[in-house]
């Protein structure tokens, strides 16, 4: 068996070190010298590529990848995933949140199981906000609603998956990436591993508010067209309670000849095209997905590779 441990990192050169330090510890313990860690830099505007860089000159397990600029977790994930060489791939967060020495545990689970995934369930998250935990909550439940797709609740990426897995994964063109949902969809037989999340062991969180809404849209749209939907049933409910306010008004002409209430117009006005334009946006969300995806861009550009190990099948125990 051979090891492809697969890292996103951007801007985390004060915890990569110790990142490297714990991770290598746990690889040499479940498969000796039979690993390799790529180190992919989503274009950090830190010393984090001079870091890795110096890290593959010192270990020979080290693969460096650098991305022509900063395109995102998701596809600097893609973009590690594409480059693996081994049979079994571990996809971790470079910040340590997800503890290194679960993957022994996590082998043996996937092992005793037979499993083609063992992917992280998070049982708690210390070192996060309050805002942070009760948002991702409320997300993954309405996530779960709404799409047929069976998304494991409380899942980030963190996961040990088998290389048809991943070459599944790398094969599967779409741009706005919602990982997690798309190794659910993949199928085959995928279990849960409980573990308790660590607090950031440095730096700050790459994913701000905006990046965290932006995510959470990719998902919900490339998953579930039900927010489409909602949009014809707020319409047929609109038309159908509009169409008695319609015949409520022209009884009222015919009884007293004129139609009284300039605010009761104004309502209506602002009511339907508020809502029009709300349906409008949301149909926008789903055409502008559709037109990124039409032009065919690649979904990535990797700038450079640095790899000094032997290939898997000649590497020595
Ligand atoms: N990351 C990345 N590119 C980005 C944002 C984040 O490669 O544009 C990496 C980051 O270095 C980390 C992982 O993705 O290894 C998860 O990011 P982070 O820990 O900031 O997210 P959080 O755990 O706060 O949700
Ligand atoms: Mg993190």
């Amino acid at each position: 068996m051979f090891l492809s441990i697969v890292v996103p990192c951007y801007n985390e050169e004060a915890g990569l070190r110790e990142f490297h330090y714990q991770m290598t510890a746990a690889a040499r313990a479940l498969c000796g010298q039979r690993f390799e860690l790529i180190l992919v830099d989503d274009g950090s505007t830190d010393d984090t590529w001079k870091l890795i860089n110096q890290l593959c000159a010192e270990d020979r397990s080290v693969v460096a990848v650098r991305l022509s600029r900063n395109h995102g977790h998701q596809l600097a994930l893609t973009a590690g995933l594409s480059t693996v060489r081994g049979d079994l791939v571990l996809v971790i967060d470079a910040d340590l949140q997800d503890p290194p020495d679960l993957l022994t545990p996590m082998y043996e689970m996937m092992a005793r199981e037979s499993a083609d995934v063992v992917y992280g369930l998070r049982r708690s998250r210390a070192g996060e906000t309050r805002f942070k935990k009760k948002s991702a909550e409320a997300f993954y439940r309405l996530l779960a609603r709404i799409t047929r797709v069976e998304i494991p609740v409380d899942t980030g990426d963190f996961r040990l998956m088998s290389r048809r897995i991943s070459d599944q994964l790398v094969r599967m063109p779409e741009h706005d990436r919602f990982i997690r949902g798309m190794v659910a969809w993949l199928g085959y037989k995928q279990v849960a591993y409980e573990y308790d999340r660590n607090p950031r062991y440095a730096g700050t969180t790459k994913y701000p508010l905006a990046k965290m809404i932006g995510f959470a849209a990719d998902a919900l749209i490339s998953f579930s067209m039900v927010p489409l939907r909602i949009a014809t049933y707020v319409g047929a409910l609109l038309t159908t309670g509009l169409t008695f306010v319609g015949i409520g008004a022209v009884i009222s002409w015919i009884l007293s000849g004129t139609v009284p209430g300039w605010t009761s117009l104004t309502l209506l006005v602002v009511m339907i095209s508020s809502v029009q334009l709300l349906v409008l946006g949301l149909i926008g969300e789903y055409i502008g997905r559709l037109y990124i995806q039409s032009k065919n861009r690649p979904l990535f550009v990797i700038s450079h590779i640095h790899r000094r190990g032997r290939l898997p099948h000649h590497a020595a125990d």
